[in-house]
């Protein structure tokens, strides 16, 4: 009989390296996306795409997909979606287990700044600061409304703002090598870097760069999320899914 699915919610490539590591165990996971890429870059095993419909409308997907156990394996500033996910899992009975790289701390030569929020990030900079602002598009609009400010405004998407003049907008996807963020901030005057504390490794080359070129960080800390077993890699997470279905 094949096994029940698993729902992984998606949005991160920690997401889609367990969504491989289950296809290759013989499981079958879901991968659910938020829809709010483009052009996802799709991970092995079955897709959804887009939202539940808040708390009710996940509870009702995960009984009617007979759901085994939940992964929140979104991105850690995803805290409304792990927050619905808490409360569905909790009303059904389901196991939730969470898979999050951890934070990012700093080390001897960094000068970080920690912040609540982007709207607190974009208050912290100096007038003149030209500065690497690596936060997603929703996020940019304080920034962008700082005439004083100016630099490199680097997302995956393009903002829902304008982008100003005094900014250049570059569309990239990680992961990013050290000699690359390095040349981006010397070849382009940056001051100050902005960053949300995503932590790993994939985007983590331009914390080494500030840290190697003395360039003070504001770092935007994480929200709380719920209280749940939490495994910082693939294989602990995909171990863990294999004991919750073992009868
Ligand atoms: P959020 O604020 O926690 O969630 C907003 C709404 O988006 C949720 O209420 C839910 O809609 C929907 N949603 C979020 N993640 C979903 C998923 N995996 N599958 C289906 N629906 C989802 O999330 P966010 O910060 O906007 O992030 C959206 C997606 O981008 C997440 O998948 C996250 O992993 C990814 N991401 C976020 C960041 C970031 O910095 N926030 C960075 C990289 C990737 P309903 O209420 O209708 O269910």
């Amino acid at each position: 009989m094949p096994s029940r699915p698993i729902l992984i919610l998606g949005g991160t490539r920690d997401a889609r390296d367990l969504a491989t590591d289950l296809v290759a165990r013989g499981l079958s996971p879901v991968t659910s996306l938020a829809g709010v890429t483009g052009e996802p870059v799709l991970p092995p095993g079955r897709v959804r795409i887009g939202g539940f419909g808040g708390t009710e409308g996940l509870a009702a997907y995960l009984v009617s997909e007979t759901i085994a156990v939940v992964i929140d394996a979104t991105h850690p500033f995803a805290a409304r979606m792990s927050q619905q996910a808490a409360e569905a899992c909790s009303r059904l009975g389901l196991p939730l287990l969470r898979l999050e790289r951890p934070a990012w701390a700093p080390r001897e030569g960094d000068r970080w700044s920690v912040v609540p929020s982007a709207v607190a990030a974009a208050a912290a900079l100096p007038s003149g600061a030209r500065v690497l602002l690596t936060i997603g598009r929703k996020e940019a609009l304080p920034f962008f409304s700082r005439h004083d400010l100016s630099g490199i405004a680097r997302m995956i998407e393009t903002p829902d703002a304008d982008v100003p003049l005094n900014w250049r907008l570059l569309r990239e996807r990680p992961p990013f090598t050290l000699a690359r963020e390095t040349s981006l901030m010397t070849e382009n005057g940056i001051t100050h870097l902005v960053s949300k504390n995503a932590g790993g490794t994939l985007t983590e080359a331009k914390i080494t760069a500030a840290r190697a070129c003395g360039t003070p960080v504001v770092m935007i800390a994480r929200p709380p999320k719920p209280h749940t077993p939490v495994f910082t890699s693939t294989q602990d997470a995909a171990e863990a899914v294999e004991r919750v279905l073992s009868p």
